[in-house]
């Protein structure tokens, strides 16, 4: 069975290799020149965790990831107001947790599927299906025919407008916009720990990795400005607009900006579908049921859907209505409470007030406590959810 995956970021790749595992023949197509570089480091843990163990890619993502130390929050003169050491974290998932740059782990993934074909710089035009095959059509005018075809191509997904709907039926804006990026040279260091200074309804943090690069990241509530920026000069402005006047170290973090590498910014946005397949097209990954970067674990529960929608397809054998159904069914509810979970955490990332703020300190610092750090960690860091087991 032929099967195009559009995208490779993390679920494409993970999808591609237990397909190709499993003896189907899929083929990647990634809208970017060459697998993404640098960008933002993501926590690493729960069911994606279980999936890159049964993958044997463990000990890969540990050698090119990174063991963050602490959470630090400071004040206006950058005295620590909270703290907490990851040990809690590490302790929760029974050191299963590690952060990475996510094109690392994409990388890590994709290498990983050694011979896969992979088209970079090729994009979707548009989408055919009939009751034998799915058309697809790319923007530089190859037609190509699959029996199946999975859209991986994340938040924004294209697939899904072309074959599902519009985006505005399926994403569900937070209230926030997240913007990222990283430079090299800068002075301040506290290698391997998350600083981060907040005032109501935003937050700046940044992260020091070995060598001399850091990463830093803003998120801020929308209504903060007048309307959505939508080119990088205004999404530049519109970081200075609402961060400019905080104190700390923020005036150095903004001339950063001026030398940084890979900017990054966007809505923070859910997906909430009811059907994530329709015939012979199925999402996956963040274009499927995108949890937001307030969960920390996107990243995972793409790895883990791709897992599970290549294994219904190895089960069905062939009936790929029966696998597709098997896939949602799966996952649905476990995806649901997810990001029900992720919309709580916007109190730890930009408290409303100087009141929530106090709150949200305090619980960190209880959270050196290990039976606190259990109790309030719990609910978001351990995943309800156990693997189905495929053979093959
Ligand atoms: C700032 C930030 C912090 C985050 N922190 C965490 C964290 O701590 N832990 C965690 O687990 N997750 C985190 N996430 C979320 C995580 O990055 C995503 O959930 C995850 O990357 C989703 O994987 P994906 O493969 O579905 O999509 P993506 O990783 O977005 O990959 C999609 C791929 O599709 C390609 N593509 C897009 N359009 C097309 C097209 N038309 N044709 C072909 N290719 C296309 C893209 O170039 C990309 O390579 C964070 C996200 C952000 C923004």
């Amino acid at each position: 069975m032929r099967v195009a995956i559009i995208g490779a970021g993390v679920a494409g790749p993970t999808l591609a290799w237990w397909l190709k595992h499993y003896g189907f023949d899929p083929v990647l197509y990634e809208i970017a020149p060459r697998l993404r570089k640098g960008g933002y480091v993501i926590d690493f843990w729960g069911v994606g965790y279980d999936v890159a163990e049964k993958m044997k890619l463990v000990p890969e993502i540990r050698r090119r990831g990174h063991d963050f130390q602490e959470l630090r929050l400071v004040d206006s003169r950058g005295k620590i107001a909270a703290r907490t050491g990851m040990e809690a974290f590490r302790s929760v998932t029974n050191g299963r947790f590690l952060s990475i740059a996510r094109s690392e782990l994409s990388s890590v993934i994709w290498n990983a599927g050694e011979g896969i074909e992979t088209h970079f710089g090729a994009t979707i035009d548009n989408i055919e299906q009939d009751s034998d095959c799915v058309r697809l059509n790319l923007k530089d005018g190859r037609q190509e025919k699959f029996d199946l075809l999975v859209g991986a191509d994340g938040l924004h997904s294209r697939v899904r407008e072309e074959v599902f709907g519009s985006a505005e039926q399926f994403e569900k804006p937070l209230g926030y916009y997240v913007a990222a990026f990283q430079s090299t040279g800068y002075e301040q260091r506290d290698e391997l720990v998350y600083v981060a200074h907040s005032a109501p309804h935003c937050q700046v943090a940044r992260i020091a990795l070995p060598g001399d690069e850091t990463l830093f990241f803003f998120i801020f509530a929308s209504h903060l400005l007048d309307s959505e920026p939508t080119d990088e000069t205004a999404q530049r402005r519109a970081l200075e607009s609402v961060f400019g006047d905080m104190k700390w170290e923020v005036r150095q973090i903004l001339e950063q900006l001026q030398v940084a590498d890979g900017f990054y910014f966007d809505r923070v946005s859910q997906i909430v579908m009811e059907h994530w397949t329709k015939n012979r097209v199925a999402l996956v990954g963040d274009a499927a049921a995108c949890v937001s970067l307030l969960a920390g674990e996107g990243t995972g529960l793409a790895m883990a859907e791709a897992y599970v929608l290549a294994g219904e397809l190895q089960r069905a054998g062939g009936d790929f209505n029966r696998a597709m159904q098997q896939y949602e069914m799966k996952l649905r509810s476990f995806l649901r409470k997810k990001q029900k979970t992720a919309r709580s955490m916007t109190a730890f990332f930009a408290p409303k007030s100087r009141f929530h703020m106090k709150l949200r300190d305090l619980a960190m610092n209880a959270m050196r406590i290990p039976f606190v750090a259990k109790l309030l960690l719990k609910r978001s860091f351990q995943d309800d959810l156990e693997l189905p087991h495929y053979q093959g």
